[in-house]
């Protein structure tokens, strides 16, 4: 393809904040190159669940659900818990619903997605119980991107073609064993995309009708700044593509670079979620001209996860699917539960407790236990239930056996197990409170059980063990404004450099971590880069 050499907008990153950058560039009449440098399109973002969280938005108060500005500030400062950049919080909340319009109106497929609760309800003030701010794509088949129909990145850990509605109308991820398997296999054989995969083909298919250019495997090794301002960036292989308006940074985060990762997290175990690209460049490209680089100093936008069998770098997050699920437990080298399991952000805070006596992290290694039964009734990881474990899962006929293979205290985890059976059969966990979270119960209790979806007993051998990982939204970022412009160590703006979604400073996360805020601010701030890029001369 021969590629223009000069644009109005570029934007590095394909995923849901690049492409909502592109798209709202494109639509706003700007010329848009997107560079991903990955083979594929769609980076984290269309792995994952593909929800947008937007407060007080339109598509509920269609339905005559109420929400209004002040209601989800509160709750929105209540979930950061004071972590947050409070000007680009007010802003997210603020341009949310409005923008959600303006993608509506480009013809981006969204819905409402409920069913799905605010993380912290009914706890967070002005929480709502119901999903009325949830977001969710509309499925899209892939042929509607012509050329790009196979260019999306595969997520490991949706079921194609279903989204995550679809899950929790079906009776959530516990109950796979009885999704109607025909029309999952019909959806399948059309190409239909969901979750993830879905968000990213709706925003291409747009994109695609307002002719932006879009480059896969394509590096760059610079920005190009001159004058005090961006103008563009040099790629790996020295061409310079020039930039009229501006430069956005939506690289990810450095989930994938070990060395960032260890600086700025200092987390001893610790596996990539994301795109194997997500390497911090925006960070590296940023800190050569002069960009200020801000940190959240507490972070449980993490997820516990664990390496798919046979697939050691592929992270799956157990933490949502498996670990909340009934007769799945977590354990540390005591063979001692150390956390509700359904609450993936009090495990998170669990695993950074560090044992000044013992000069180690008190719950690393840590490892899921679940039984027969388990296995037989629930997906273990990305397969389907009832299939044989993989030969990479350790097992064993006995609880003992089980603790002395993967080097855990085998008395503990008996007496761990024994207790935990005995809260099963009185339906309430009396230690960690279990399966009390609404947005858990949806999504991963089993409702075909009786007084707690998400309390099995463990004890049909043979046990099964997998040893669990940290990985999740990083802690460090860009800083920029609330018009998403990124700012240097003398907090002024940078002229035509911006950054959103996870290259940029985290504004909404910190001390909880709202579901769909992350791609929700990727995409709000991503939409007012192009914005604000759209009024530059
Ligand atoms: C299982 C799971 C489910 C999740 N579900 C949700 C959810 O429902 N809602 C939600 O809000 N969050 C969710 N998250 C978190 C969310 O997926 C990520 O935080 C979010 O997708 C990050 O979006 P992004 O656009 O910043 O980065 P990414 O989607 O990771 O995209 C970054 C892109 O930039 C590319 N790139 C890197 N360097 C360069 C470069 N130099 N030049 C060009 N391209 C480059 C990468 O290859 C990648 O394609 C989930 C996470 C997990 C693990």
């Amino acid at each position: 393809m021969v590629v223009k050499e000069e644009f109005d907008l570029i934007v590095l990153g394909s995923g849901g904040a690049g492409c909502a950058a592109a798209l709202a560039g494109a639509d706003l009449g700007l010329s848009v190159c997107l560079i991903e440098k990955d083979q594929v399109l769609g980076g984290g973002t269309a792995d994952s669940l593909g929800t947008i969280w937007i407060p007080n938005n339109s598509l509920a108060a269609a339905e005559s659900l109420h929400d209004d500005h002040e209601s989800a500030l509160t709750y929105a400062r209540y979930v950061a818990g004071g972590q947050e950049i409070p000007e680009n919080l007010e802003a997210y909340i603020r341009e949310a619903p409005r923008v959600l319009d303006a993608f509506l109106g480009m013809g981006v497929g969204l819905r409402l997605a409920m069913g799905l609760p605010d993380y912290f309800y009914p706890t967070g003030p002005f929480s709502c119980g119901d999903g009325r701010r949830m977001i969710e794509p509309e499925p899209i088949r892939r042929d509607a991107l012509g050329p790009l129909a196979n260019s999306i990145r595969r997520s490991i850990h949706n079921v194609q073609g279903v989204s995550w509605s679809d899950s929790v109308n079906w009776g959530g991820f516990a109950n796979r064993r009885n999704w109607p398997e025909h029309e999952v296999e019909e959806r399948q054989r059309n190409g239909e995309l969901g979750c993830g995969e879905a968000l990213i083909a709706q925003f291409l298919a747009q994109m695609q009708k307002r002719g932006a250019t879009v480059l896969l495997s394509t590096s760059v090794k610079e920005l190009q700044y001159e004058g005090g301002r961006i103008s563009g960036v040099r790629l790996t292989d020295d061409r310079v593509l020039r930039a009229r308006r501006g430069v956005v940074l939506a690289t990810g985060g450095y989930e994938g670079n070990n060395d960032l990762v260890q600086r700025f997290e200092g987390f001893p175990e610790w596996m990539n979620p994301f795109g194997p690209q997500n390497a911090g460049d925006a960070l590296v490209l940023g800190a050569e001209i002069g960009a200020a680089i801000a940190r959240i100093g507490v972070n449980n936008s993490l997820f516990i996860g664990a390496a798919v069998p046979g697939q050691p770098d592929a992270f799956f997050s157990v933490g949502l699917r498996g670990l909340p699920m009934p007769g799945a437990i977590a354990v540390n080298q005591n063979g001692e539960r150390f956390g509700d399991e359904t609450q993936f952000q009090d495990m998170v805070m669990a695993f950074q407790q560090y044992d000044r006596k013992a000069r180690k992290f008190r719950n690393v290694p840590a490892f899921m236990i679940f039984d027969d039964h388990f296995r037989q009734r629930y997906p273990v990881m990305n397969a389907p239930p009832g299939q044989p474990a993989h030969g990479d899962i350790v097992r064993s006929d006995t609880l003992r056996g089980l603790a002395e293979k993967i080097g855990i205290d085998a008395q503990g985890l008996e007496s761990t197990v024994a207790r935990f059976n005995a809260d099963v059969e009185k339906g309430e966990d009396t230690v960690f409170g279990r399966g009390k979270s609404a947005f858990s119960r949806n999504n991963a209790g089993d409702r075909e059980l009786g007084r707690n979806p998400q309390l099995a007993p463990i004890e049909t051998g043979p046990f099964h063990a997998i040893p669990l990982k940290m990985g999740g939204v990083c802690s460090a970022g860009l800083l920029t404004d609330a018009a998403a412009r990124v700012l240097d160590n003398h907090g002024k703006a940078i002229e035509g450099l911006y950054a959103c979604g996870n290259a940029a400073a985290p504004t909404f996360l910190g001390v909880g971590y709202q579901g769909g805020s992350s791609i929700g601010a990727g995409v709000v701030f991503g939409y007012l880069a192009a914005e604000n890029a759209a009024t530059r001369r």
